[in-house]
C-alpha cells in the first residue's frame, strides 16, 4: 500500500519571481502565505523598467486574495486611496446615449425558483406600463449608483453582500507596495537588477536561472514570469507563441491621464463611456479620478486620441498624457517548462470588464493547487494550461460581445464592430440567448448569467422567446410585482450610508 501521509520526493527549494509589478507581488504574497519557508522565494525587479500602473479596477474575488494574503481591509483602503465599486455603467454601448450598469452580485429577488428573472422582467413588458423599471433596476447596485451611496452591513449580515458585493478601485502602483511590505516581512527577498538573460539546461531545456545585467546570477527551480509586456521568460527564452486576438478586438493602444475630483460624492462605479473609436474610462479613487481612453491606431491617431480624452475630463488634469500600446491575445501555453506566466507576460485583454488583476489572482489560486514537485509534472502542467485557456476565452467572449452587439454607425470603428467574425463560441452563446433567452454557459464562469444577462439586455439583444413556464402568470401580475421589486431596491438603497462618508468612517476604524 502507498504511503499517503508521505511528503512531495523533491519540493522546491527557490522560487523565483520575475517582475515587480501587480502581478509579481500578487503571486510572492499568495506564494509565500501558502509555501511558508520550505520554499525561498526571490523576486527580481528593475526600477528602470517600472509598472504598467494603470490597473486600477477590480471585481469582487479581490476580496478573497486579500483576506487569504492576510490584509485588513481598512489598512488596505488607506494605503491605496481605494473606493468600494459596485459595478461598471456602461454609457454609450447600444446606441449613443444608451446607458446601463453592470452590477455586481445578485438580482434583488427571484420571482420563483424555476424561471430566472429576466424571463419574467421580459414578459412583463407585455403589461406595457408607463414605468416598468428597467432589468438593471432589480440590481442594487444600480440606485446605489444613481444615489452615490455604499455600505457594507453588519446587522443583517449576509443580505447586503449577496445583493452589493463589492470590489475596489486603488492606486496599483500603492497596491503592489502595499503587498512588498507584506511579502519582505514574510522572508521574500526582492533584488533590484536588470535581467539580461535566462539559462537554460540543455538537456531538458528547463531554466537553470537568470543573469542580470551586472553579472549576477539568480538560480531556481520554479520560476513565475511576471515581467509585462516583454514576457521574458515565456516569451523571450521559452518561445512560447502569442496567439493573437486582435482581428476580434481590434483596439490596441490606451492613453491615460490623472485628474482631481470635481464633488465630494464619490461613485461607487466604474463608468466605461463609448467613443466613436473605442472607449473611455473614469475611475475615481479617494484622492483622484483615473481616466483613459482605449482605441484602435487602425481608426485614429494618437493626437486625436489624446484630444478625445482630453476634452471630456471634469476635472483638473494632473498628469501628462501617456500613451500604452498592447496587443491583445495570449501566450498559448501560459505554463512550459519550469516558467509560469502571470498577468502581462501571459496575455492581454482590454480592461472593459476590469479582468486581468483577477485573472493574475485565479492562475495564483490554480498554480497553488496543482504546484508541482521539482521536475515538473506533464499532468499538472497541461491541466494548468487547460483551465486558463478556458477562463481566457470566457472573459473574451464577454467582452466581444460589448462590441459586437451594437447598434452603432457613427463611425467605421463601430461599422467595422458590428461586422467583424467573432468566435464560434460567442456565436453560439448569443444565437441561444436570442432564441431562447438561454445562456450556453456551463458551470465554471467568472461571469454568469446574471452578468450576461445585464450586458445583453444592457445592449438591446432581447430574447425572441421567454421561457415557457412564465405562461403559468399574467404580465400584469407579474409587472406590478417586478416594479415592487424595483422600488424596494431604491428604498434599500436610500437608506444607505454616503459612499465618501462610508469610506472615510472605515479607514477611521483602522485608526481605532
Ligand atoms: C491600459 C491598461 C489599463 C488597465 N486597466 C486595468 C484595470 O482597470 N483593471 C485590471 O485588473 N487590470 C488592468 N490592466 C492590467 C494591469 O495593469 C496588469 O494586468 C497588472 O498591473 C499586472 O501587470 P504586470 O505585473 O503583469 O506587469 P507590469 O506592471 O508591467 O510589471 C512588470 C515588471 O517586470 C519588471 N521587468 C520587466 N523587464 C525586466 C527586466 N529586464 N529585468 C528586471 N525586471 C524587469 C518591471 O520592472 C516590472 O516590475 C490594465 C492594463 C493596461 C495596459
Amino acid at each position: 500500500m502507498n504511503d499517503l501521509t508521505a511528503p512531495s520526493p523533491d519540493p522546491i527549494a527557490k522560487l523565483l519571481i520575475v517582475g515587480g509589478g501587480s502581478a509579481g507581488w500578487m503571486a510572492a504574497a499568495m506564494l509565500s502565505r501558502v509555501l511558508g519557508s520550505a520554499t525561498e522565494i526571490t523576486l527580481v525587479e528593475s526600477e528602470a523598467v517600472g509598472i504598467v500602473g494603470v490597473g486600477e479596477a477590480t471585481i469582487p474575488p479581490i476580496r478573497q486574495f486579500n483576506r487569504f494574503c492576510g490584509i485588513d481591509e481598512a489598512q488596505f483602503l488607506s494605503a491605496t486611496q481605494a473606493t468600494f465599486k459596485t459595478g461598471i455603467q456602461f454609457e454609450g454601448w447600444g446606441k449613443p446615449g444608451d446607458s446601463y450598469i453592470h452590477a455586481f452580485g445578485r438580482v434583488g429577488q427571484e420571482l420563483d425558483a424555476v424561471v430566472r428573472m429576466h424571463h419574467w422582467w421580459r414578459m412583463g413588458q407585455a403589461a406595457d406600463l408607463p414605468d416598468y423599471p428597467r432589468f438593471e433596476e432589480l440590481y442594487l447596485g444600480r440606485a446605489a449608483t444613481d444615489l452615490q451611496r455604499f455600505g457594507i452591513d453588519t446587522d443583517r449580515p449576509g443580505k447586503l453582500a449577496q445583493l452589493l458585493p463589492h470590489a475596489y478601485h486603488f492606486d496599483a502602483i500603492a497596491y503592489g507596495q502595499f503587498l512588498r511590505g507584506l511579502c519582505e516581512q514574510r522572508g521574500v527577498k526582492r533584488v533590484e537588477g536588470m535581467v539580461a538573460s535566462a539559462n537554460r539546461n540543455a538537456e531538458t531545456g528547463d531554466l537553470t536561472g537568470v543573469t542580470l545585467e551586472d553579472g549576477r546570477v539568480l538560480e531556481a527551480e520554479l520560476f513565475i514570469d511576471c515581467s509585462g509586456f516583454r514576457s521574458l521568460l515565456l516569451g523571450d527564452a521559452l518561445n512560447q507563441p502569442f496567439e493573437d486576438w486582435s482581428h476580434w478586438l481590434p483596439s490596441d493602444r490606451a492613453v491615460v491621464v490623472q485628474s482631481t475630483p470635481t464633488s465630494e460624492k464619490i461613485l461607487p462605479t466604474t463608468r466605461a463611456i463609448a467613443h466613436p473609436v473605442g472607449w473611455q474610462w473614469r475611475i475615481p479613487l479617494q484622492n483622484r479620478i483615473g481616466n483613459g481612453h482605449v482605441y484602435a491606431s487602425d481608426f485614429s491617431s494618437d493626437e486625436d486620441a489624446e484630444a478625445r480624452l482630453l476634452e471630456t475630463i471634469d476635472g483638473q488634469v494632473t498628469t501628462q498624457p501617456r500613451i500604452l500600446r498592447f496587443r491583445t491575445g495570449r501566450r498559448k501555453m501560459a505554463w512550459s517548462h519550469n516558467v509560469i506566466a502571470l498577468g502581462l507576460a501571459a496575455g492581454f485583454l482590454e480592461p472593459l470588464e476590469s479582468t486581468s488583476i483577477h485573472l493574475v489572482q485565479s492562475s495564483i489560486e490554480r498554480l497553488v493547487e496543482l504546484f508541482p514537485s521539482r521536475g515538473t509534472d506533464p499532468a499538472l502542467r497541461d491541466r494548468f494550461n487547460a483551465q486558463t485557456e478556458r477562463e481566457w476565452k470566457q472573459v473574451r467572449d464577454l467582452i466581444i460581445a460589448h462590441y459586437t452587439i451594437n447598434q452603432r454607425d457613427d463611425s467605421e470603428f463601430w461599422k467595422h464592430c458590428a461586422t467583424m467574425q467573432i468566435p464560434d463560441s460567442l456565436k453560439e452563446t448569443l444565437q441561444l440567448w436570442e432564441e431562447n433567452g438561454q445562456l450556453a454557459i456551463d458551470g465554471g464562469h467568472l461571469f454568469q448569467l446574471g452578468s450576461w444577462a445585464q450586458v445583453l439586455i444592457g445592449q438591446n439583444l432581447l430574447p425572441k422567446r421567454v421561457h415557457p413556464l412564465t405562461s403559468r402568470a399574467e404580465p400584469d401580475a407579474i409587472a406590478a410585482r417586478i416594479r415592487k421589486l424595483a422600488a424596494s431596491l431604491r428604498q434599500e438603497a436610500e437608506v444607505l450610508p454616503d459612499h465618501a462618508a462610508f469610506i472615510r468612517q472605515f479607514r477611521n476604524s483602522e485608526a481605532n
